[in-house]
C-alpha cells in the first residue's frame, strides 16, 4: 500500500470558521458571508490543539512568543471575531496548552471605537494571545473602512508592539498614501493607483504579494496573463502538499497544506496518526496524482476522459487555477473523491 508521509507541522492555522463579514476578490479560502455559520467545536479544538502543542513543544523553546506570518500557531476564518466568546475560549485553551507565538488575524471589520478595540484586544492579550495579524489590502476595504483597520493598527502597536503584524505592509502604506477614508472599489483602488504610482500598483498584484490561487482567478483573472494548460501539465505538488509550515486545519478538521484549500489530507483529530503512518493513498486519488511527477498533466488527463472536463479556451493564470477548475468541475460531477473538501469551498468561489 503506498502512503504519503505527512510531516509534523511547525507552524499553522486554525480556521474558527469560512464565515465572513466579507467576500473578498482575493480570498484563497473562498470565505464569505454566504457560507453557513458553522463554527469548531470545542472538543474538536482541544484534541487538535493538544497534538500541535505536542508538535510545536519539539520545534520552539520554552515561552517562545514572537510573531510572524510563519510562526507558531492563528486563530483565523473566516473572521474569528463574529464569534469572539469562541475565540476567547481557543486562546485560553492554546495559551493553557503552552502553544507559541498565538496570534489572531483578522480583516478588524469589529473596530468601530477606540474603547471596542480595546477592550476586546486587552481581554486577548490577558488570555494568553501573543499578537496579531491586520489584514489591510485593496479587496478589504471594499467592505471595510480604512479607518477600522488604521485604528487596530495603531491601539494594537500599543498593546502588543512588534507582535502586531500588517499583512500586507505595501498595500496598508498605499491606502495611507492616499488619505483613504471609508471604503473604496477594487476598481476605483486601480485607477487611483495607475494614475499615481503604477510601478507600485504592479508590484502589489504580483508574486510574491498576491498567490494565484482561491477565488482570486475567478475574480480578478482578467489583470493576469494567461496559458493554456498545458503549461503546467509537468508541474507536480508534492512540495506544496506535503509542507510542514503554515497548514490549515478548518472548522470541519480538514488538514489543508500548502494554501490548497478544497482538499483534505485528512482529519486533523487524528494528526498524530497522520503524521506518524501517512495518508493511504489509495484512498485519496486526487492527490495520488497531484503529488506524482507530472502530477496536474494527469489530473487534467484523468478529469477530462473520465469525467468530461473540458479546458477554457481563455486559459489559466497559474497551475493553481488550472487544479482548481478541475476540482470544482469533478466536485460537480461527483462525492466519490472525499478529499475534495469542504464541498461547500466550492460553491462559494
Ligand atoms: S480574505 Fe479575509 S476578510 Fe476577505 S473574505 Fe477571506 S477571510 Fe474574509
Ligand atoms: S496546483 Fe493544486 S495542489 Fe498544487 S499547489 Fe496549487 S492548489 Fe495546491
Amino acid at each position: 500500500m503506498v502512503k504519503l508521509v505527512i510531516p509534523e507541522p511547525v507552524s499553522g492555522g486554525i480556521l474558527l470558521t469560512y464565515r465572513c463579514t466579507n467576500e473578498c476578490k482575493h480570498c484563497m479560502y473562498a470565505c464569505s458571508p454566504r457560507w453557513r455559520s458553522d463554527w469548531i467545536n470545542l472538543r474538536d479544538a482541544e484534541r487538535i490543539l493538544e497534538s500541535i502543542s505536542k508538535f510545536f513543544r519539539r520545534q520552539y523553546p520554552r515561552d517562545f512568543s514572537r510573531v510572524g506570518v510563519n510562526l507558531g500557531l492563528h486563530f483565523t476564518g473566516g473572521e474569528p471575531f463574529l464569534n469572539f466568546d469562541l475565540l476567547l475560549e481557543l486562546v485560553k485553551l492554546a495559551h493553557e496548552l503552552e502553544i507559541p507565538s498565538l496570534f489572531v488575524e483578522t480583516n478588524c471589520f469589529w473596530c468601530t471605537n477606540d474603547e471596542i478595540t480595546e477592550k476586546n484586544l486587552y481581554r486577548l492579550k490577558e488570555a494568553g494571545l501573543n499578537g496579531i495579524l491586520i489584514s489591510a489590502n485593496p479587496f478589504i476595504v471594499e467592505q471595510i473602512p480604512f479607518e477600522r483597520i488604521d485604528r487596530a493598527v495603531r491601539i494594537s502597536r500599543r498593546i502588543f508592539g512588534e507582535n502586531a503584524l500588517i499583512y500586507q505592509d505595501l498595500f496598508y502604506n498605499q491606502l495611507k498614501m492616499i488619505g483613504l477614508n471609508g471604503t473604496l472599489s477594487f476598481e476605483e483602488y486601480l485607477s487611483i493607483m495607475r494614475g499615481r504610482d503604477p510601478m507600485g500598483l504592479y508590484a502589489g498584484l504580483s508574486y510574491p504579494s498576491m498567490l494565484l490561487m482561491g477565488r482570486l482567478p475567478y475574480r480578478i483573472g482578467y489583470l493576469y496573463r494567461k496559458y493554456p494548460a498545458k503549461q503546467f501539465f509537468s508541474e507536480s505538488c508534492l512540495k506544496e502538499l506535503t509542507r510542514n509550515w503554515h497548514v490549515h486545519i478548518d472548522n470541519y478538521c480538514n488538514y489543508i497544506t500548502g494554501y490548497c484549500a478544497g482538499i483534505s489530507l485528512g482529519d486533523a483529530r487524528n494528526l498524530e496518526m497522520m503524521c506518524q503512518d501517512g495518508i493511504k493513498l489509495e484512498e485519496n486519488p486526487i492527490i495520488e496524482k497531484l503529488i506524482s511527477p507530472g502530477g496536474v498533466g494527469r489530473l487534467f488527463k484523468y478529469a477530462s476522459e473520465e469525467y468530461g472536463y473540458r479546458e477554457r479556451e481563455e486559459g489559466y493564470i497559474s497551475k493553481c487555477h488550472l487544479c482548481l477548475d478541475i476540482r470544482r468541475h469533478l466536485v460537480e460531477q461527483t462525492d466519490e473523491f472525499k478529499e475534495l473538501k469542504p464541498r461547500e469551498f466550492y460553491e462559494h468561489l
